[in-house]
């Protein structure tokens, strides 16, 4: 069998020629077994999901609906969404995973004779997707403190925009006045602001969404609501932007969101309290984690996110990353140009991230 993480292009006559030129997107490892594993290489919540969400699984006859196709509209739960964030229903789009959510947004948006714009290091899927859709792209790089100067995106004849805030794999935040002046740079293209980590600390720019027709925005149930598993992202934009995402997605996949996601991601979301607590949670553990692994000399990119992007002292980030390994604990390095030096570390518990510091205190 060949290596399906293999990144080379190949030769088999049964593919396409587009399929065998593709550089496929790779995840962080999801080892089969996690026992005895900390775990800090997927920005995952380390704790379960809302009680509430957890108690639509056992509900009475829930198996029984699986014989009708799901609603594929997700009425109630884009309803729940909107009134989240004051919004109407028709402002929202949900998908399965904010990944493929991401995908719809490329090809109604940035599918264009022109460049899309984006950082230089930022999450790993856009140039994947500008591939796949055939989209160029135009990085701009960070400043030397991985942060974001938006002026650097003041360029003409572009096709559109985009960016995590908090950015990945740093953390950084971005504030909003900055995200207006984007998107008053370049207002007949669209701006897509993926809020993967916004719930840690930041202010979501879902409150210009009325104030621009040119801005989309991101959120994901995979992080912050600890549902992962369950596949949920959604955006947030202008009806008319939603729409072009909808045309999108009906002349792919009717129905990406299963009847049972349809009803754990309304519980989810409908439970504010449980994640205002569950984010306050991970915060403090990262600001004690910060604190440690600065004593120990690491330099620390501040983080608004569930995880810490750090440069471990005296030895290189490889080096570390291969000995926390050995430890059974897994965090992500990227062998890439600027951040070569640093790894990423995802927030888990406090007895987890007790456990990594020691680890990296006896490795140092
Ligand atoms: C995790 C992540 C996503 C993808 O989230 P899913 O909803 O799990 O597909 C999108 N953007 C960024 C920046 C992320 O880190």
């Amino acid at each position: 069998m060949s290596d399906p993480m293999s990144d080379q292009p190949r030769n088999n006559p049964f593919w396409s020629p587009a399929v065998a030129q593709l550089h496929p997107y790779v995840p962080g490892e999801q080892p089969k077994t996690t026992a005895r594993l900390i775990k800090l290489n997927t920005n995952e919540s380390p704790y379960p999901p809302s009680p509430k969400a957890q108690a639509v699984l056992t509900q009475d006859g829930l198996a029984r609906h699986l014989r009708l196709y799901p609603d594929p509209e997700s009425t109630e739960l884009c309803a729940t969404i909107a009134a989240q964030f004051d919004l109407k229903p028709e402002q929202v789009f949900v998908g399965n995973g904010s990944d493929e959510v991401l995908a719809h947004a490329f090809y109604s948006f940035f599918k264009r004779p022109e460049p899309l714009l984006f950082p230089d290091i930022t999450y790993s899927f856009y140039p994947v997707y500008c591939q796949f859709y055939e989209i160029e792209a135009r990085t701009l790089p960070l400043r030397n403190d991985f942060s974001i100067e938006v002026e650097d995106f003041a360029i003409e004849g572009a096709g559109g925009v985009i960016l995590p805030n908090p950015n990945a794999p740093t953390g950084r935040y971005l504030p909003l006045a900055d995200i207006e002046k984007l998107l008053r740079l370049h207002p007949s293209r669209v701006v897509v602001i993926d809020e993967a980590y916004i719930d840690f600390g930041g202010e979501s720019a879902v409150a210009l969404i009325n104030r621009y027709p040119n801005l989309l925005v991101t959120h994901t149930l995979s992080k912050s609501h600890a549902l992962a598993g369950l596949r949920l992202g959604y955006a947030m934009g202008q009806a008319h932007l939603i729409e072009a995402l909808n045309r999108a997605k009906n002349s792919f996949n009717s129905y990406p969101i299963d009847g049972i996601a349809q009803k754990v991601a309304t519980a989810a979301i409908a439970d504010r309290e449980w994640l205002a607590d569950n984010c306050a949670k991970v915060i403090a553990t990262r600001e004690w984690t910060c604190a440690e692994l600065a004593e120990l000399g690491f330099d620390i990119v501040p983080s608004t996110a569930n995880f810490i992007f750090a440069k471990p002292p005296k030895v290189s980030a490889e080096a570390l990353f291969l000995a926390l390994r050995e430890r059974n604990i897994i965090v992500r390095y990227f062998n890439k140009p600027r951040i070569s030096e640093y790894l990423r570390i995802s927030i888990g518990t406090d007895e987890e991230m007790g456990a990594l510091v020691a680890a990296c205190r006896e490795i140092l």
